[in-house]
């Protein structure tokens, strides 16, 4: 069973739309979205059928029993993210601010704060012919490694036998991008010609190499800058790492996103150059 991770260092850069083709080529009937702060891969992929759904707990969060505090402002004065405050004469809890970290319940002199469990998203498991698992973080709850995880976790326990797992990852360079990356044969990583996007792609590759993952690269767009595309490429040979292709710019995208289809199902010179980025992608995953 082998594991596809599509990734890129920012939104934007063409990850779904290429995650959303590489399921369609593959006729992959398993794969995940793990862009849990903005999941849209199933929108793409007009997928039919009811999702199974659980919540998910995140992290503990503060809560204070008015009738146990005396008022005192301690866990206020040591909480790191000014997470308590005074409103109306009672110390309170921000939950959008409270990280967690139990601070404010050990310093309590009056056992007046307890962590509880808080729903902080929920997952979503598709089981048609084929399996998706995706999940939708709630607005503020900004950590999401732990649910990335358990959207994959979710998948795996499902499949017991698939010759491949297609998963779109979490945009970005932090946590849910390393939990993305757990296990995964290769990571494709999606980036673009301009320097904000090759400062990220330094950024991600360092972070696959840590966790040991083989990468590629594709450059989107690779024609709005040639220099910074060759910067890239430079990039890619000092690293040893193989640029699977080269998408040129192409309107036909904008319009497929915008009319929910993938770009395969045009013909234009970006489809054409998707699919090439598939077959060299083949070549690297059976070796
Ligand atoms: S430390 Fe305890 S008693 Fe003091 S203000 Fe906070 S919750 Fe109230
Ligand atoms: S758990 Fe930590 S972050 Fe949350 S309110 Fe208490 S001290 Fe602040």
């Amino acid at each position: 069973m082998k594991q596809l991770l599509i990734i890129s260092g920012k939104g934007g850069t063409g990850k779904t739309t290429l995650a959303t083709a590489f399921i369609k080529l593959a006729e992959a009937d398993t794969f995940a979205d793990c862009d849990v702060e903005a999941p849209n891969l199933h929108l793409l992929l007009h997928l039919s059928g009811e999702a199974q759904i659980s919540d998910y707990y995140g992290m503990d969060k503060a809560i204070i029993d008015t009738n146990r505090c005396i008022g005192c402002g301690l866990c206020a004065e040591h909480c790191r993210f000014d997470a308590i405050s005074k409103v109306n004469n009672h110390y309170q809890v921000e939950i959008y601010s409270c990280e967690g970290c139990g601070v404010c319940e050990i310093i309590c002199p009056e056992k007046a704060v307890s962590m509880e469990k808080t729903v902080s998203g929920r997952l979503e498991l598709y089981k048609n012919d084929f399996v998706f698992s995706t999940a939708q973080l709630r607005m503020g709850y900004g950590v999401s490694g732990k649910l990335v995880a358990s959207v994959k976790k979710q998948l795996l326990d499902e499949v017991t036998a698939a010759d491949l797992i297609i998963i779109d990852g979490s945009p970005g360079i932090g946590c849910p991008v390393i939990a993305s990356l757990s296990g995964v044969d290769l990571a494709l990583i999606v980036t673009e010609p301009s320097i904000s996007a090759i400062s990220d792609l330094e950024r991600i590759v360092r972070t696959a190499k840590i966790f040991e993952v083989d990468t590629a690269v594709c450059i989107n767009k690779y024609d709005i800058d040639l220099d910074n595309s060759n910067r890239i490429q430079s990039l890619c040979e000092r690293e040893n790492i193989e640029i699977v292709g080269r998408i040129p710019f192409d309107e036909t995208i904008l319009e497929a996103v915008n009319n929910q289809k993938s770009i395969i199902d045009y013909h234009c010179d970006a489809a054409d150059a998707v699919k090439e980025v598939w077959e060299n992608l083949v070549k690297l995953l059976v070796e």
